[in-house]
């Protein structure tokens, strides 16, 4: 397909010498996703630097990513997962609160896709921190007990 060929945990070119890839034009096998590109540049602006003061690249993205799903009628479906665990229910980003939830189909995962590309660019990319980690996390998720 064209993708550029990168370790998956550094984001370093394989081929090319001192290049970093983030974002839809990367072969990582994880979702291709806004909050994907969001995670990895990280691990990507930290490596640039690293990689100018000659130091080796740290093998920090794991593959994190947050995704909506728009499944109809104004409900939404919200998905949090890795290279290594698959997407688990639970309440985001708040562990215990949410608002949203995780898994379910829900008005308000519905209303958080709707408002969070304002919140985005007005708010996070302006200095607004809010509980987005770069790295998955285990707090607010519950694993599946076999039946
Ligand atoms: C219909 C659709 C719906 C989506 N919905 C969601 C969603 O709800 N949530 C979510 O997280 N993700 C969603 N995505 C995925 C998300 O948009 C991408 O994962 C994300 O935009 C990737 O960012 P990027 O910067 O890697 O690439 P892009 O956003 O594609 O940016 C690449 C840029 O490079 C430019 N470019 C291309 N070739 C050249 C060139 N030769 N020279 C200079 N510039 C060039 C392009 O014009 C473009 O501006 C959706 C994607 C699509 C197509």
């Amino acid at each position: 397909m064209g993708y550029m060929q990168v370790d998956k945990h550094t984001l370093k070119a394989l081929s090319v010498d001192r290049v970093y890839v983030l974002g839809d034009a990367s072969n990582v096998p994880t979702s291709k996703a806004g909050s994907v590109a969001h995670y990895m540049s990280y691990t990507v602006v930290e490596n640039v630097i690293r990689e100018i003061d000659g130091h080796a690249p740290v093998p920090t993205f794991d593959g994190h990513a947050t995704c909506f799903l728009a499944s109809g009628f104004e409900k939404a479906i919200l998905l949090d997962f890795n290279y290594t665990v698959e997407p688990l229910s639970g309440k985001f980003p708040f562990p215990g609160l949410g608002p949203f939830s995780l898994l379910e189909e829900t008005f308000g995962n519905h209303w958080g896709k709707m408002t969070f590309k304002w919140v985005y660019w007005n708010l996070m990319m302006k200095g607004l921190e809010l509980p987005l980690e770069a790295q998955f996390n285990m707090a607010g998720k519950m694993r599946k007990v076999p039946a």
